[in-house]
């Protein structure tokens, strides 16, 4: 007879293998080192270069933006490069281009920096899928909410994103919103006739779609 180990057999094994899973698909520390900061995007072409990077602010490619990363604290000591841009230490940076916004697409930022804002029902848009995204500068998969949703506010009139940039766990905003949140990217969905639909933590595209189609239907 198999004893019941401490570890509790195959059920831990599985627990691991999800818990190793999830961390290819969401995001629960900030880096140790630098702020991974936007400069790295923030340019307009993203193609990339050798270094697998950004071409266009690549400092392996142009050293003399060096000074501008590490004065945002956006460094990493141990690699040498900013590290929006280390690869090693940030296997799930992501560097695809977001898709262009239509000029009326609705979209609002509700917190810049970590601050506080109140419930999120205040916030709701009437007679539209209201999608609330928490997420972070360093947090890669986040990135693939703005690519998704992006694409959709370019179809749909009905959608309104609002965004709330964390920045780390112990701001005010992490600590009232995401007590209890495991991952980023947290997205909160609220359907047109302002009913509370589903809240996804980690990146997941489908449950995500799942989510503003039944908003859609209330
Ligand atoms: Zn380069
Ligand atoms: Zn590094």
């Amino acid at each position: 007879m198999k004893p019941a180990g401490i570890l509790g057999g195959e059920n831990f094994v599985a627990k691991v293998a999800s818990l190793l899973l999830l961390g290819l698909t969401a995001c629960t520390t900030p880096s140790p080192h630098g702020r991974v900061t936007p400069l790295t995007t923030s340019a307009e072409d993203l193609s990339l270069c050798a270094h697998q990077v950004p071409a266009a602010t690549c400092t392996r490619c142009h050293p003399e933006k060096i000074p501008e990363f590490k004065a945002a604290g956006d460094w990493c000591a141990e690699h040498e490069v900013p590290e929006s841009q280390c690869l090693i230490c940030h296997p799930d940076l992501n560097f695809e281009p977001l898709p262009a916004l239509p000029p009326d697409a609705d979209v609002g930022r509700l917190s810049e920096a970590g601050e506080d804002v109140e419930a999120l029902e205040t916030f709701v848009v009437p007679g539209k899928v209201t999608i609330f995204d928490f997420y972070a500068d360093w947090c890669g998969p986040c990135r693939k909410i703005d690519a998704h949703v992006f694409g959709l506010l370019k179809e749909r009139k009905d959608l309104a994103l609002r965004k709330l940039n964390v920045v780390s766990w112990e701001t005010p905003l992490a600590k009232h919103h995401l007590a209890g949140v495991e991952s980023l990217p947290y997205v909160v969905i609220y359907g047109r006739n302002g009913q509370r639909v589903k809240a996804i933590s980690g990146l997941d595209l489908s449950a995500l779609d799942a989510a503003i189609a039944e908003g859609s239907q209330q």
